[in-house]
């Protein structure tokens, strides 16, 4: 692909930097995520820079599928060094609903769902997350939280705009589930889609009722489906060829949670807590992401009139 350089993450799997894309253009660099910002991988980016003989002061536009650590994490430090630079023109692209996060990080403990611990953890709550379950803490020795400052220059974009990045033509889809603005772009013609975390080399991305949930994963898959894709390159993991299939393995796997927690159901009435044990392990996994990829099943099979709810109990009507 011309103009077009794929650096890849050590890891295909969170927790992990993403993948970040530069495209060349006639005035410089693009960057389609960042990355996480752990010195280790921003030493590799910008070493990965200089093999490719690119410079990153040459960058003038960043665009984000979304405002997740792993994705941006890197934004403090590339601003601060292009502030060292008097560089100062970077013109960020995001969406609307992602912009929020992105300027004011502690806003991910929303759209992770947070307040179900407390909810339905009433005890069993590991020391380290007792009082106030914050997300941001906890993911300071993965990512670096790095948010946008009020002041950088921000491009807002929608769904179905076309972005003309370079060579190459991307149309804009706004696909919820993980999270509640992420972007997907797909290239309209060279047909390759960069899928953000909707569609990874492996297994799903983790969702939750704020972020778009089992429902809107769902639906963006669908909505990102209708394009004659040809390839994908996501945002964790290689490239994709076998497109139709990666899609309908992510799409069994969220619709398989929803026959499962069926199946118990009909066997007796359970509690939230009850369920999500029956899917994760850990107490870790429990309170992250579990809790709030069961509570996003619960919300969709409730509305689809196939369980109900009542003093804490779930049953199967
Ligand atoms: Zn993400």
């Amino acid at each position: 692909m011309e103009d077009f350089y794929f650096i890849k993450a050590d890891k295909p799997m969170w927790p992990a930097s993403a993948n970040v894309f530069v495209i060349k253009d006639e005035e410089g660099l693009i960057f389609i995520d960042v990355g996480c910002g752990l010195k280790k991988f921003t030493k590799k980016l910008f070493k990965k820079l200089r093999d490719f003989n690119l410079d990153l002061f040459d960058v003038h536009t960043i665009a984000l599928s979304h405002a997740h650590p792993d994705h941006m994490g890197a934004m403090e430090e590339i601003l601060k060094l292009f502030k060292d630079n008097n560089n100062s023109d970077l013109q960020i692209l995001i969406n609307e609903i992602e912009r929020e996060s992105a300027l004011n990080i502690d806003l991910l403990n929303d759209s992770f769902d947070i307040d179900l611990l407390p909810k339905y953890f009433n005890s069993g709550l590991e020391e380290r997350f007792k009082g106030k379950f914050d997300l941001i803490q906890n993911f300071k020795v993965l990512c670096s939280m790095s948010q946008l400052p009020k002041d950088c220059n921000i491009e807002i974009i929608k769904e179905n705009d076309i972005l003309k990045l370079g060579r190459y033509n991307f149309k804009v889809l706004i696909t919820p589930g993980h999270a509640p603005g992420h972007t997907s772009f797909y290239e309209i013609n060279q047909k390759f889609l960069l899928s953000g975390d909707l569609i990874g080399e492996k297994g799903t991305a983790w969702y939750s009722p704020s972020s778009g949930g089992a429902t809107g994963y769902l639906s963006s898959l669908e909505k990102v489906e209708k394009f004659p894709i040809e390839l994908i390159y996501p945002s964790h993991g290689n490239k994709i060829e076998n497109i139709q299939q990666r899609i309908h393995e992510i799409r069994q796997k969220i619709l398989m949670k929803d026959d499962l927690i069926l199946k118990e159901l009909k066997k007796k009435p359970h509690t939230v807590m009850e369920l999500t044990n029956l899917f994760y392990k850990t107490s870790y996994s429990q309170m992250f992401p579990g809790i709030a990829i069961i509570e996003s099943h619960l919300i969709k099979l409730e509305q689809e009139g196939k369980i109900k709810r009542d003093n804490g109990l779930i049953y199967k009507v």
